[in-house]
């Protein structure tokens, strides 16, 4: 049995031929960007998510880079940031003039820590340094600690923007990350939870005036035809993408609860292993969207090879944390300066997810992943 990591053929078999008629709805139409569907999809999910008001843009990195620059921050104070993330959550804060501080995350959850939040708050305020912006990620479906971090950053005038490209429609309680910060920003990348057939991203905020702001910058920062207040970007999303986003987000409810479905099979299935392997932690009251289904164990590299040969594929987030990547080295982080980050680099474990799983795929991959601790335990 071959068993991918995320099948976008499976989901596309599901909904492909509603997808087909929206957008050859649109292409007839002639209105290719800023109509009707994008203007439906801002309303949707910004009534989705409980804020005023969501911008569409061209994707998940362009919403982060639009947020950070229609606050106009000073330039070249600190932006707190984790080091286990996507490389698109630091690279806008450089693209600002800003400086990304990188910060360790907790051991249980793999998101921001909010004692190291703190520690590295105090310590560069010591040195005379400003922080202005904390950027929390919400990874792998899960919310970070938003109230704890919401707190802090209210407490010492910092500005909480969201990363929650892993995680549209996980929330603490009734309340959904992407409403915590003064602006959040999601991704609709294909392999995530939410996501179109190529790039797309949206802004989340209920500021009208910064929600205004990036509807300027996203369109070169005109404010009127041919007339700008500001320098922008080209970065809209396309009628295409937001028709397609229209048809999916009808099918979006569901597959979390599927995805819940199998993350829950895989708990129950695997939780004999522990302690050889970790599996993730969800605090209560906390929802998550299981965009990852991401395991911990001293053994993952042989792990994974083990399983590849008997053809289920897994994934490695991330084997590289930021603070150690060669193009942040002029910002002086060394090894062992985040430990819990550099250790759990080494040791997370991917394994496949996505709505239209089987119960006997998700069987045939906890049967094999017994196997092979028994294999390693009887050695
Ligand atoms: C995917 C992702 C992004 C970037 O989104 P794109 O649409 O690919 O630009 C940013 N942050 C995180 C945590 C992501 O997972």
């Amino acid at each position: 049995m071959e068993i991918p990591f995320i099948d976008l053929k499976r989901s596309y078999k599901i909904y492909g031929e509603e997808i087909e008629e929206a957008v050859k709805e649109v292409l007839r139409s002639g209105i290719y960007l800023n109509g009707s569907k994008t203007k439906e999809l801002e309303e949707t999910l910004a009534n989705y998510l409980g804020t005023y008001f969501a911008v569409g843009v061209s994707s998940g990195t362009e919403a982060l880079y639009l947020i950070l620059k229609a606050l106009e921050l000073p330039q070249n104070t600190y932006v707190l940031l984790p080091s286990f993330t996507f490389i698109a959550t630091s690279e806008v804060v450089i693209r600002n003039g800003l400086i990304p501080y990188f910060l360790d995350i907790d051991e249980k959850t793999y998101n921001l820590s909010p004692k190291s939040l703190e520690e590295a708050y105090y310590k560069l305020t010591d040195q005379g340094k400003k922080v202005s912006a904390v950027i929390a990620v919400s990874l792998f479906g899960l919310p970070a600690d938003l109230e704890k971090i919401k707190c802090f950053c209210e407490e010492k005038g910092l500005i909480l923007i969201e990363d929650i490209c892993q995680s549209f429609g996980a929330k603490i309680k009734d309340k959904k990350v992407g409403t915590f910060g003064v602006a959040s920003a999601t991704s609709f990348y294909p392999t995530k939870s939410l996501s179109t057939c190529g790039d797309a991203g949206m802004v989340f905020t209920s500021d009208k005036f910064l929600a205004q702001k990036i509807r300027y910058l996203k369109e070169h920062g005109q404010t009127k035809p041919y007339f700008y207040e500001y320098h922008g970007v080209n970065g809209r999303i396309d009628e295409i993408h937001s028709a397609i986003l229209l048809v999916k987000f009808k099918y979006f409810e569901n597959e979390i609860k599927l995805r819940n479905k199998w993350a829950k099979k895989y708990q129950e299935g695997l939780k004999d292993l522990e302690p050889y392997l970790k599996l993730p932690f969800v605090p209560e009251n906390y929802y998550s969207t299981w965009s990852l289904f991401t395991i911990k164990t001293k053994k993952r590299d042989k792990l994974r090879e083990f399983l590849s040969k008997r053809g289920i594929k897994t994934g490695v987030y991330y084997t590289y944390p930021l603070h150690l990547q060669p193009v942040y080295k002029k910002l002086n982080f060394k090894k062992g300066n985040l430990p819990v980050t550099e250790k759990i680099s080494q040791e997370v474990l991917s394994l496949p997810m996505f709505p239209y799983l089987t119960e006997t795929e998700i069987e045939y991959v906890i049967s094999f992943i017994k196997n092979f601790f028994e294999e390693v335990l009887n050695e």
